[in-house]
Parts: C-alpha cells; sequence; structure tokens
C-alpha cells in the first residue's frame, strides 16, 4: 500500500469511527489524558485545514504555514470543541473533503514541492499523505469509538513506530530497550519487548501501558511521544 492508500483508507475509518459516535458521546473521554472525543474531532479538522495550507503552499509557492502560530492552533481547537456536536460533526466532514478537494487538485508535478511542516521540517508536499495518515488512524483509535490499533494497516504501526523512534533520537531521548514487532526490530541494548506490531505501536505512542507485550522483567518506562 502506498501513503496515499493509506490516507484514503485512514480517513475512511475515521469517518466510521464519527459516525458511531451520537452527541451524548462528544464529551465523552477520549484515550488521551486531557482532551474529551469533541477536543480530539476538533484536532482533527484543524489538522485537515492545516495540510490543506501546506498543498496550497506547494501549488502555489506562497508560503503557506500549516497555523498562524501555536496560539492560533489551540484557539481554533478550543473554538471548534465547543461547538454543537452537529456543527462539529460538519467541520471535520467538512475539512476533510476541502482535503480531499487540494489533493485532486494538486498538478502532479507540484508535489514534489517542499514545503514545511509547524515541527519546522522541510518536506516534499507527498509527505502530507504520511502526516494525514498517521493523524487520522492514530486519532480514530483515541475516539475510543470501536477502532482499535489491530484494525490499523501493519505499514501504517511499522511507519508510526519509524516515527516514534526517530523522533525519540532527534530530542535526545531514546530509552534503552529493543523493541520486536511483527517482524521488524527498532532500538538496541536494554531489556528485549516483543508482541504484534498493534501492541507495540499501542505502547510507544503512550495509548497503552503496555498490555500483550512480552518482556524478562518489568517494561522499561517510555519517554511521552509529541
Ligand atoms: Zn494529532
Amino acid at each position: 500500500m502506498t501513503a496515499r492508500e493509506w490516507w484514503a483508507g485512514g480517513e475512511r475509518t475515521l469517518g466510521t469511527a464519527l459516525g458511531r459516535l451520537v452527541e451524548a458521546d462528544y464529551a465523552g473521554a477520549s484515550l488521551l489524558p486531557d482532551w474529551d472525543r469533541a477536543h480530539v474531532l476538533a484536532h482533527l479538522a484543524g489538522n485537515a485545514d492545516a495540510l490543506t495550507n501546506l498543498l496550497t503552499w506547494a501549488r502555489t509557492g506562497v508560503e503557506t504555514p500549516m497555523y498562524p502560530s501555536a496560539g492560533a492552533r489551540d484557539a481554533e481547537i478550543a473554538r471548534r470543541a465547543a461547538l454543537s456536536p452537529a456543527d462539529l460533526e460538519a467541520e471535520v466532514l467538512g475539512s476533510t473533503r476541502r482535503l480531499a478537494d487540494a489533493v485532486a487538485a494538486l498538478p502532479e508535478e507540484a508535489w514534489t514541492a517542499e514545503v514545511r511542516t509547524f515541527q519546522g521540517r522541510t518536506v516534499p508536499a507527498t509527505e502530507v499523505f504520511w502526516i494525514r495518515s498517521r493523524e487520522v488512524w492514530v486519532h480514530a483509535v483515541d475516539l475510543d469509538a470501536g477502532v482499535g490499533f489491530t484494525d490499523v494497516p501493519d505499514g501504517v504501526l511499522a511507519a508510526l513506530v519509524d516515527e516514534v523512534f526517530a523522533t525519540w533520537t532527534r530530542q535526545g531521548v531514546l530509552p534503552e530497550v529493543t523493541v520486536f514487532g511483527g517482524d521488524r526490530e527498532w532500538g538496541a541494548g536494554g531489556p528485549a519487548v516483543a508482541g504484534s506490531l498493534a501492541d507495540v505501536a499501542g505502547w510507544v505512542t503512550g495509548r497503552t501501558a503496555g498490555e500483550g507485550l512480552r518482556c524478562d522483567g518489568p517494561l522499561p518506562a517510555l519517554p511521552r511521544w509529541l
């Protein structure tokens, strides 16, 4: 599967999770400590808009950042999270449709144009597919609406664990652990931790306490991811 297929499947799965939520669910807890489901959905809408901005940048050559500032990003999440469930659902669907339209409208040559993520990384426009895949798949799980890491394609799970380890390395906080998931391996030294890709991804992203994983002794503590 290509990252573009991961993205399309992730948007479908997010739509399925969204469709399962009734009004009263929006104020319910997500799997993230500080956000209810409405905040997760508000963030997903804002992320779609932000990635649409990157595709505008790639198409026009005019610098169009994902968000004007961290403060503006957070204020927009708070604004949308306070909407009625019906209005928030419409914002999520509208923003994902605008992103899909921007994808469809981007000329072939513009996909290699360089843009900058909110974290300051310079990437080709094609990276939008991975960034959005990561967001829709992980946050579809965070909605706690019947989607789990076992529903996420193996390629997405492996790329997710790659990204977590790369982030820890960049931040200088790589823990001493060797992780085996599926037929893949990450890290070096420390205790060996093994399990399914889904259980590994849930653990390294901080979504689970490591249920389903095997280790000689207690699981090591992990730094936060993002
Ligand atoms: Zn996110």
